[in-house]
């Protein structure tokens, strides 16, 4: 089966492509990107409101010219909409933007204090309406996850958080697991520093694969979903072929050896946007 095909289902039933595309930061380039990896076979996407390129993902989508139901669109609701109270205005401008009727995934993009409950309310509104196909988190840590748990109707499908060879997440995957939320890794290349880390390249080196593919790989036998972003193509094309080869236990655990709790990103409990 090609990586493309292969899904994960999620806690509502809901298959999602355990291989996408991330759009962070690809700037005007995102509906070139999103073009190519579109005909090259991804059938997922992940995008934010903030990352500003909301309208060129869904222009790729239309000129593509697939069926709208082939492809898996993530998008996630601002910090700012969350504060102001326009939780509401966020979903109907995410989906003018996207050209679409309804969002296959849609995420809390960061915990912001105080404000869960009210955004977590009007996501299960539009989940409940076929608007919202299945909802979820970003950057939740457990004690985000607990506090929502506790009066949440629906568990969310999804926790998308910074996961890479240096930062493995395994006590919150293990959480997630344990509660049915999968868990989705952003910043999958560590932003492309892991690239150039010793042990990925002697394993690389190994299997006649790319560090890349080497760390893809390694996310999805750990039953990760994975949204590498890139707006070269020969990366886009490159990051997908990983269905040809499959990791040793052994090299499995050499690479999530390389943990060191290191984050790229900001921390959950303290970030300043
Ligand atoms: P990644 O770990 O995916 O790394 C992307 C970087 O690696 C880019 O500089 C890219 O460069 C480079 N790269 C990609 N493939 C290759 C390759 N084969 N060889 C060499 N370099 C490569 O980091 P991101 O931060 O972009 O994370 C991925 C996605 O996760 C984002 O795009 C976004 O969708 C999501 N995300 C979500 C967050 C959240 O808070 N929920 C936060 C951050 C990201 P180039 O493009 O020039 O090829």
């Amino acid at each position: 089966m090609r990586i493309f095909d292969v899904t994960k289902t999620l806690n509502n039933g809901v298959k999602i492509p355990v291989l996408g595309l991330g759009v962070f930061k690809s700037g005007q380039n995102t509906k070139r990107a999103v073009e190519y990896a579109i005909n090259i076979g991804y059938r997922h996407i992940d995008t934010a409101a903030v990352y500003g390129n909301e309208d060129q993902v869904g222009e790729a989508v239309k000129s593509a010219g697939i069926n709208r139901k082939d492809i898996f669109i993530t998008t996630k609701l601002w910090n700012d909409d969350m504060r102001n109270g326009t939780q509401r205005q966020a979903i109907e401008k995410s989906l003018e933007l996207l050209k679409t009727d309804y969002i296959d995934l849609y995420l809390i993009h960061w915990p912001v204090k105080g404000k869960i409950a009210e955004s977590w309310a009007v996501m299960e509104e539009y989940y409940t309406k076929g608007v919202l196909r299945a909802i979820g988190v970003s950057n939740f840590l457990e004690s985000h996850l607990d506090e929502l748990l506790s009066y949440a109707s629906i568990i969310p499908a999804v926790n998308q958080v910074e996961c890479s060879p240096f930062l493995t997440q395994e006590p919150l995957t293990e959480y997630c697991v344990k509660k049915g939320i999968a868990v989705e890794a952003w910043s999958p290349l560590a932003k492309g520093v892991a690239l150039t880390n010793e042990v990925i390249l002697e394993i690389a080196k190994k299997y006649n694969k790319t560090a890349a593919q080497i760390i893809i790989r390694w996310h999805i036998q750990n039953d990760r979903i994975v949204i590498p972003k890139s707006v070269h193509e020969e990366r886009i094309l490159s990051n997908s072929l990983v269905d040809d080869f499959e990791l040793t236990i052994e090299d499995m655990n050499r690479i999530s050896a390389l943990n060191e709790n290191r984050r790229m990103g900001s921390d959950p409990n303290n970030f300043n946007f």
